[in-house]
């Protein structure tokens, strides 16, 4: 798999600063192989892995082809998503910095006609966009492409899946007869072969197999886990692995909805992505994702394909993807440039042979792991914990109380007592005279509320450095995804994540009687949406910003729940829940009357 520096492909200055500008020390294999190909005009066919830089291959080649004084249309670059069209124009944009009077447009359905009118009035030479939007203007005559010189087909084999293949044969046939093809696909099914055979003239075929030097590093784990122990497990990977950037993947928008409001319920960053959500929208939560301002973004395939963000720390197949080709391309997402990443994927059921199905026909080098017990969990959060206050001790960052902890001295308490009470109250624990002490306190930030988990957290704000390093040593000193376990230890912790699913260790036995100083809430909610008593103390106090304390005892019945909240902030968290989801569920909170509390 030859690479070789890009000063030897046969770049301009202009190109040849970009790419320098842009971090690329040399080329990558396929643009190796295609960008002097390209250059001499030739017809291409590219076939290479997710994350092989397919873009540049394509996009160097065309911008040398363009004429900046010529203001028309010379080359058109056709992409799946409207994701992937933006991130495309974002890359040509910064390859085509130092050659002076090249525009690009990115047009896709979802935004306005009038901005990408201007644009194309403007002048803009390249144009990228998908195939729907493309054919649009050129219906309203708004996109003339008499000057074409060069059309790509980028993720032809995406764009024939989503049902692209009428608008490409239009749109290829409407363009001149002198115009260079450039043809890339992550795989080559029938369709794009017969594709390729009627619009393309004697094309160079180039195909870079990837080698496992090539393939984005990325160490892969699958999980047997019991559908409805998913959340369970997905947190406790989470915390373990003390993870902070990544993306997890459902098979539909329901359950982004669900396993999003999910996560927030209980203290993760999160925010999600798919069909349904508007354009501006999407744009919004993308631009955030990219910038870190959230942890993790729950997704399904089509909204997250092609789509580039670098340095994830995991992909999660919460749900297992339809086939091989949909698994590679998730998982592409991490691992990138050289860095290792991670992929956990997500098996129940009868899933296991469609699993072992892709494991076999795509080669895929996937282990299975163990889901964490909660006694791991805890250990790898003090460790966390542990790290942060010796970093914050090294560095020095805080602020002298010496006159507190002299008078507490003062009094006689030790010094190590003193910490430990601190910790104490730090982690959701209560102080020992207020009374009565509340039913449902989290000792830890597991299920705790948002700013429990912020209190914890061994970085204020993603975007601050990471203290801890991701290693975080199980009791068995190797992490505990990486130990080897045999099927019955993996299903005894399967088991374990259904029962503290269905019952936490906040929740309290069955309660004889309301509790004085608690006004009991009915809500309308139960086991058949999984609640958890971790779910209402976190919605609760997420949504009226609550100590957590002013929650009770929870019941948690078929179709209903009972929550006791501290008297004189009952109406406040009935008026504040009211409407808002909770499973997918409506909130419509109600004074329970008495005698419900079965
Ligand atoms: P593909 O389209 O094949 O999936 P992309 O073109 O999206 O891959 O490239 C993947 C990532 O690699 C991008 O972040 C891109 O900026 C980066 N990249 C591309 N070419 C190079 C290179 N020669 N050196 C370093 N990074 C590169
Ligand atoms: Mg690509």
């Amino acid at each position: 798999m030859e690479k070789r520096p890009f000063s030897e492909l046969g770049l301009s200055p202009e190109l040849l600063k970009a790419v320098d500008k842009l971090g690329f020390e040399e080329a990558s294999p396929i643009q190796t192989a295609v960008i002097p190909v390209a250059l001499t005009g030739k017809d291409v066919v590219g076939q290479s892995s997710t994350g092989s830089g397919k873009t540049a291959a394509f996009a160097i080649p065309a911008i040398e082809r363009v004429d900046p004084k010529l203001r028309a249309v010379q080359v058109l670059v056709l992409c799946p998503t409207r994701e992937l069209a933006v991130q495309v124009a974002e890359e040509v944009g910064k390859l085509a910095f130092f050659k002076r009077g090249v525009r690009e447009v990115p047009i896709y359905g979802g935004q306005s006609y009038e901005r990408q009118f201007r644009a194309l009035d403007a002048g803009a030479q390249v144009v990228i966009g998908t195939p729907g939007r493309v054919m649009d203007h050129m219906d309203r005559g708004t996109l003339r492409l008499d000057a074409l010189q060069v059309v790509v087909l980028d993720e032809a084999d995406r764009m024939l899946d989503m049902g692209f293949r009428d608008d490409i044969e239009k749109i290829l046939s409407a363009v001149p007869e002198s115009r260079q093809l450039l043809f890339f696909s992550a795989t080559m099914p029938r369709e794009i072969q017969d594709l390729i055979k009627r619009y393309s003239r004697d094309p160079a075929w180039i195909k870079i197999e990837a080698l496992a030097q090539n393939r984005p590093q990325v160490e892969q784990v699958w999980f047997e886990v019991d559908r409805r122990s998913k959340i369970e497990a997905l947190t406790r990977l989470i915390d373990v692995n003390d993870f902070r950037y990544g993306i997890i993947f459902c098979s539909t928008k329901i359950m982004v909805d669900d396993l999003d409001e999910h996560l927030h319920s209980r203290g993760y960053a999160t925010d999600r992505l798919h069909g349904d959500i508007s354009q501006a929208q999407r744009d919004r939560v993308m631009q955030k994702f990219r910038e870190r301002k959230f942890e993790f973004l729950v997704a399904t395939d089509v909204a997250a394909r092609g789509l580039d963000v670098d340095d994830l720390e995991v992909v999660f197949n919460y749900d297992l993807p339809n086939d091989a080709e949909d698994y590679t391309h998730r998982i592409g997402r991490t691992g990138r440039a050289g860095r290792k990443g991670r992929a956990f994927t997500f098996v129940s059921g009868q899933e296991l042979y469609k699993l072992q199905g892709m494991v076999r026909w795509a080669k895929l080098d996937v282990r299975r792991g163990r889901i964490p017990s909660l006694d791991e969990v805890e250990e790898a959060k003090t460790n966390v914990f542990f790290e942060r206050i010796r970093a914050t001790l090294d560095a020095k960052q805080f602020k002298p109380h010496d006159r507190m902890i002299d008078r507490l001295l003062d009094q006689g308490y030790a010094s190590t007592d003193i910490c430990s009470a601190l910790i104490h109250l730090l982690h959701g624990g209560e102080s020992g005279s207020a009374a009565p002490a509340p039913a449902v306190a989290p000792k830890t930030p597991e299920g705790a509320p948002a700013w429990v988990k912020k209190a914890m957290s061994p970085k204020p704000g993603p975007e601050v450095e990471r203290v801890a390093p991701n290693a975080l040593p199980s009791p068995a000193g190797k992490p505990p995804t990486e130990s080897p376990v045999d099927e019955d230890e993996d299903r005894e912790s399967a088991l374990e994540a259904t029962r503290s699913t269905s019952k936490s260790k906040y929740e309290r036995p069955a309660r004889t009687g309301r509790e004085p100083g608690f006004t009991t809430v009915f809500l309308n909610v139960g086991r058949k949406q999984l609640i958890t008593p971790a779910d209402v103390v976190g919605k609760i106090a997420g949504v009226t910003r609550l100590p957590a304390n002013v929650v009770g005892a929870i019941d948690i019945h078929q179709r209903h729940t009972l929550v006791d909240v501290a008297e004189g902030h009952a109406l406040a968290v009935i008026q504040k829940l009211g409407g808002i989801k909770m499973k997918g569920v409506a909130l419509a909170p109600t004074l329970a009357q008495p005698g419900t509390a079965s």
